[in-house]
């Protein structure tokens, strides 16, 4: 019998969905608490690493991903004219069976895990939050914002970022700006363009692109943080035209692909660590509500994937639910997170001020052999 037999999630993103997967396929009666109303993902790409994608494979769902995302193990860095400055081998941390990497659309990722929520038994509750929690020894008195209301033995905040139940439980760590910002944008993937090539010279900090699929993939752009929130997305497009322009090689061909009907997304980097535990007796927080970083490493969905896994694996293996269970599933991700939050920073503080001492690849490999191990 597992540790809980009823679990509420609020958020039915990345993280949220994937608990969802792994609780109700082992019998557990699971609720997610999205507050959208129509659940459909808007965005452009996601890079998935081997270790999300070993995860995902856990959660069921790599079939899938593998057949809709774009797999490739080599990155490129060029300069800005487009000349090729390295090639080098993508790490397989998810281990040998699986890609370094997988480029995919994100609203598609997200279509993958609600539709497998579903399919494993989750009731879907759209349009609704929690809007009160009251706990007491043996669950928690959840009501909603239509004000109806239901008990769980267990509520998982797993809605972000800017988390309402980390708000909820009185917890104050707050999400902080990095200073830079990254225009994404969702186009036609060239032909021969077949990896991920970043090149850190030219107009911005970081230009990239990511292959998706077939024959799509996202491009991003790294500029100093400003606030672009008046922009229509014609004048968006402008800005990403006009900044693409720095670049050539590949990024010509995206350049003139970027028509009218391009959706441009353009999004801040910012950084959360919420202190030990993620949790407030039967209240735990995961994911992006717990800890999230600027995606110079590609790594945060990744970071939520994990927690999902950690925190089901915790769960129903245990017989009963008390705080050093929680403390338990604290304990075998905080460090984890934190190298991975700590170095995401570090290394967007390199980019930002040219550092031209900073040894990136080392970075790199000690990231790599971190995330190579298992959760
Ligand atoms: C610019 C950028 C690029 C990134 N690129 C990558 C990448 O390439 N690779 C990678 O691994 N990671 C990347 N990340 C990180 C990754 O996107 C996040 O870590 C991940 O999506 C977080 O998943 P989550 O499920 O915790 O939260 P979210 O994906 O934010 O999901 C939260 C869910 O909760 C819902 N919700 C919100 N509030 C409430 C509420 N009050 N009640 C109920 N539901 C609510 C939301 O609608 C949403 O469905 C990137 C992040 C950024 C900012």
């Amino acid at each position: 019998m597992p540790a809980v037999n009823t679990v509420l999630i609020v958020g039915g993103g990345t993280a949220g969905c994937s608990l969802a997967i792994l609780l109700a396929r082992a019998g557990v009666e699971v609720g997610i608490a999205e507050i959208k109303t129509d659940w459909t993902v808007h965005g452009s790409g996601i890079t998935l690493q081997g270790n999300a994608l070993r995860v995902l494979r856990e959660v069921g769902v790599l079939p899938e991903v593998l057949e809709s995302g774009f797999a490739f193990d080599e990155l490129g860095l060029r300069s800005s004219s487009g000349a090729v400055l390295a090639e080098i081998p993508d790490a397989r941390t998810g281990g040998p069976d699986l890609p370094a990497t997988v480029g995919m659309d994100r609203p598609r990722l997200a279509e993958i895990l609600s539709a497998a929520a579903t399919r494993a038994g989750a009731e879907v509750l759209l349009g609704l939050t929690a809007s009160e929690l009251r706990q007491d020894e043996s669950g928690v008195d959840v009501t909603f914002n239509d004000g109806t209301s239901a008990r769980y033995d267990l509520v998982v905040g797993a809605d972000g970022i800017r988390s309402h139940t980390r708000s909820l439980l009185g917890i104050t760590t707050a999400p902080r700006p990095t200073g830079m910002s990254i225009w994404r944008v969702h186009t036609r993937r060239p032909p021969g363009l077949e990896r991920t090539d970043l090149c850190y010279d030219g107009p911005c900090y970081i230009a990239g692109y990511c292959p998706t699929g077939a024959d799509s993939l996202y491009a991003y752009l790294v500029e100093d943080s400003q606030d672009r929130t008046m922009l229509s997305s014609a004048e968006g497009l402008g800005i990403v035209r006009g900044l693409a322009a720095g670049y050539h090689g590949f990024w010509d061909e995206i350049r003139a692909s970027l028509d009218g009907h391009a959706s441009v997304n353009h999004t801040a980097f910012e950084s959360l660590l919420v202190p030990a535990p993620w949790n407030r007796g039967r209240v735990a927080l995961i994911g992006d509500a717990v800890h999230a970083c600027p995606p110079t490493l590609a790594q945060g969905a990744a970071m939520c994937l994990e927690d999902a896994s950690v925190l089901a694996d915790v769960l129903l293996s245990a017989e009963r639910l008390d705080q050093g269970l929680l403390d338990a599933f604290t304990a075998r991700r905080f460090d984890r997170t934190r190298t991975i939050v700590d170095s995401s920073l570090l290394l967007t503080r390199w980019i930002r001020d040219g550092s031209t001492d900073a040894d990136v690849p080392a970075l790199m490999n000690r990231i790599a052999e971190l995330v190579t191990e298992p959760a």
